[in-house]
């Protein structure tokens, strides 16, 4: 039963990992932003045991661009207790998950008119969906700049730092802000939660020509959300157009 290969694992800390997972029915298209559902069955893996066991399914957002065609990557946080996260844990490359076929998923840039700017705040994973809109050709429309902020505990929990500072060197229409609550001594950078860099400033917003988009702790994204209402932005939803734009992973 179950339909998909771990190609590769990269560990960040002992809680955070990057997984490329590799569909036995290759990579079914996409749009960045959207999430599929990982499974495995209540004893670990599914093959082999004979019986039908009940499937733990949790969403995650994929954080490689849809022309990625030979694996999707996941980058997913080991949550203490929980049912499925210390499962997948245990795997390593070679192993088998199951990877639902159905993508889905409106955390997208679709609803964004391409004369606006772009702002990408999440904590921990939540950088994810936000890999997969960066390395994707059709976001970088010409004159739309991009900021993408990151919050973590830990300095080593910034992953993806590498390449999006990188990319911050090499672009002029991209800003990297990491920023960590509980940072080292070494650390130069900021200090404190995502909120601040807003309200204090150092990020300006303008609801006329930003999108913000919100993803990953939702306690987070709630004071965000009465923050940004404040000065004007409005919840994207179905039934009425709107600039800010929410991904709550709890
Ligand atoms: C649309 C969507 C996309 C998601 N994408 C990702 C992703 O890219 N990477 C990722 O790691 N997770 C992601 N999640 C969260 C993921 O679906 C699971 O909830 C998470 O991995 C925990 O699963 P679990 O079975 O181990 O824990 P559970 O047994 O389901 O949860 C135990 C408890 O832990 C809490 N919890 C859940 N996630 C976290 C967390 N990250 N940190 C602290 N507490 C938590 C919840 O309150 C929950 O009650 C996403 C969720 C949604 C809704």
């Amino acid at each position: 039963m179950l339909n998909a290969t771990i190609v590769k694992r990269l560990d960040i800390t002992k809680d955070l990992m990057i997984l490329q997972v590799k569909p036995d029915s290759g990579v079914p298209d996409f749009v960045p932003g959207q999430y599929v559902a990982l499974a495995l069955g209540e004893n670990g893996a599914l093959e082999g045991t004979g019986k039908k066991p009940r499937l733990i399914r949790r969403a995650y957002s994929i954080g490689s661009p849809p022309h990625e065609k030979q694996y999707i990557e996941f980058y997913v946080a080991v949550v203490a207790g929980g049912e499925l996260t210390p499962k997948i844990a245990a795997l390593g490359e070679g192993d088998r998950i199951f990877v639902t076929p159905k993508i889905t998923g409106t955390f997208t840039l679709a609803n964004v008119p391409q004369g606006s700017d772009l702002v990408l705040i999440s904590t921990g994973t939540g950088i994810a969906p936000y890999m997969s809109m960066l390395r994707t050709p059709e976001t970088w429309v010409p004159g739309r700049r991009i900021r993408m902020v990151h919050g973590v505990r830990y300095t080593s929990d910034l992953a993806y730092s590498d390449e999006l500072s990188t990319l911050s060197e090499a672009r002029e229409d991209f800003e990297y802000y990491s920023i960590v609550s509980r940072p080292d001594s070494s650390w130069q950078g900021y200090k404190g939660y995502v909120q601040n860099l807003i309200k204090d400033k150092t990020i300006e917003l303008d609801p006329a020509r930003d999108h913000v988009f919100l993803c990953g702790n939702p306690a987070m994204i709630t004071d965000m959300e009465a923050l940004l209402t404040g000065i004007g932005f409005r919840e994207h939803t179905k039934r009425q157009p709107g600039n800010m734009h929410l991904e709550k992973y709890w």
